[in-house]
């Protein structure tokens, strides 16, 4: 280690993790230049009952659904008016079909009776909508709004530890932590970019170490297999021969 990159104590200093931590960002940026919000939408409120609907469910059954949603509930009246059964058999394939159509019926009711008809555009306020916790909040207000805002799913809290960013396991914490190492502009983007990297390489049981571009600078590197041709073969995805390739790995 440099000796910037150790404290007294021999620990990272936060100067030297902040570094570390936006080189791991510029890689993520090239390793994953399709990243995005996976929830088709078109306006802030598809990608609110998008958002809802993805609770326990992966991003691909809820666009699969949403088009016909979208298209028979064009407005927050309409699911604050909408008949309850019909609802519940449009959005079953997405499981907990019921927890969600009730919130699905609050939210209309809460943006037609607080919001007239509209999403708001303030983490203060989208939190107050039913079902809409400071997750969902931060995803609509990155890609509806332009707001920058840092998303702490599954993916995001584990790599980030992983990787040694925070040591905190409360997500308001770690969005706080996280934060704290990026400018403002770039917090939308790096949690795609993190969420790609979780779902792609860096998985939960098998992280695909031996096939990762971030390998030189995680702290982590051997939590999943080393070599390059068995990891390769963890890649997830339609990029894997494009990450392989980066990571210097064969193709799988
Ligand atoms: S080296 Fe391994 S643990 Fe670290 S980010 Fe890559 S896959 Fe994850």
């Amino acid at each position: 280690m440099t000796r910037e990159k150790t404290t007294a104590a021999g620990a990272e200093s936060p100067l030297a993790l902040k570094r570390r931590a936006r080189r791991m960002q510029r890689i993520l940026a090239e390793t994953h230049p399709d990243a995005h919000c996976e929830l088709d939408h078109e306006n802030p409120l598809q990608l609110a009952v998008a958002t809802i609907l993805s609770a326990q469910c992966t991003d691909k059954k809820v666009n699969e659904v949403t088009p016909a949603l979208f298209a028979r509930y064009p407005k927050a009246a309409d699911y604050a008016g909408a008949d309850r059964t019909e609802l519940e058999e449009m959005i079953r394939p997405t499981g907990f079909y019921r927890n969600k159509t009730t919130s699905l019926l609050k939210l209309g009711a809460a943006l037609v009776e607080r919001f007239d008809g509209e999403v708001p555009g303030r983490l203060a306020d989208l939190v107050t909508l039913p079902g809409m916790g400071r997750k969902t909040a931060n995803v609509i207000l990155g890609n509806a709004f332009d707001v920058p805002g840092i998303t702490v799913d599954t993916h995001f809290s584990r790599l980030v530890q992983r990787w040694g960013w925070t040591s905190e396991t409360d997500p308001v914490k770690i969005e706080h932590a996280v934060g704290a190492l990026f400018e403002k502009r770039d917090w939308t983007m790096l949690s795609h970019r993190v969420i790609f990297h979780g779902r792609r390489v860096c998985h939960s049981r098998k992280p695909a170490c031996g096939a990762c571009t971030l390998a030189s600078l995680c702290p982590s590197y051997g939590a999943g297999p080393t070599d390059k041709a068995v990891a390769a073969k963890l890649l997830k995805g339609p990029r894997v021969a494009e990450l392989a390739a980066a990571a210097g790995a064969p193709l799988p």
